[in-house]
């Protein structure tokens, strides 16, 4: 059992949104955007991932219509039972620091903390609206941090839990989405 993102352990902290304002305000959206894709000053920190996105009102034809079970063995629509469709979008993400519990106790080992990969945290734009049902596919980038071209797809997360953090005026901010990794 794994203690997933203890707050205080997290990588990614307020420095994400550094001070800018618009009338004294903090504008996390315009922020939000600009540590993605960089501007001027500043390099771009995102990575191109491709969303796969859950239709969860059209089901999959491998679903049997009078019975409506799903195929175990179907590829389309990875066993979910209804349809995917991609989107690329370029994302920031970072990994979990996972305590670690003693397996005869169930006690939290306070002072260990590792790096769980297979755990992260994925940040989108309030324009995404991701949910908990869709999937994350990681894709190359070069050393310098470009897209690979054509795709090579590498990895898939699975989203578990999406947070919308809000602005001031109670708009969404961004996307915190919750993964772990799939076995392929
Ligand atoms: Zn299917």
């Amino acid at each position: 059992m794994v203690n997933f993102y203890p707050s205080a352990t997290m990588t990614v902290n307020n420095s994400m949104f550094p001070q800018g304002s618009t009338q004294g305000e903090i504008v996390l959206r315009d922020e939000f955007h600009r540590f993605i894709f960089g501007d001027a000053d500043n390099p771009p920190r995102g990575n191109w991932i491709i969303l796969r996105r859950a239709n969860t009102t059209q089901l999959c034809s491998c679903i049997n219509p009078q019975t409506l079970e799903k195929s175990a063995g179907c590829t389309k629509c990875s066993k979910e039972g209804y349809v995917f469709y991609d989107e690329i979008f370029k994302t920031y993400y970072s990994q979990a620091m996972v305590r670690q519990f003693d397996p005869r106790s169930q006690e939290v080992l306070a002072d260990i903390s590792i790096l769980n990969p297979d755990i992260r945290k994925y940040y989108f734009e309030y324009t995404v609206r991701p949910t908990d049902k869709d999937l994350i596919v990681m894709l190359r980038h070069d050393d310098e941090g470009n897209l690979v071209r054509p795709i090579i797809k590498e990895s898939i997360y699975d989203i578990t839990r999406v947070v919308d953090p809000r602005d001031i005026n109670g708009r969404i901010a961004y996307y915190e989405c919750h993964t772990e990794k799939e076995e392929i």
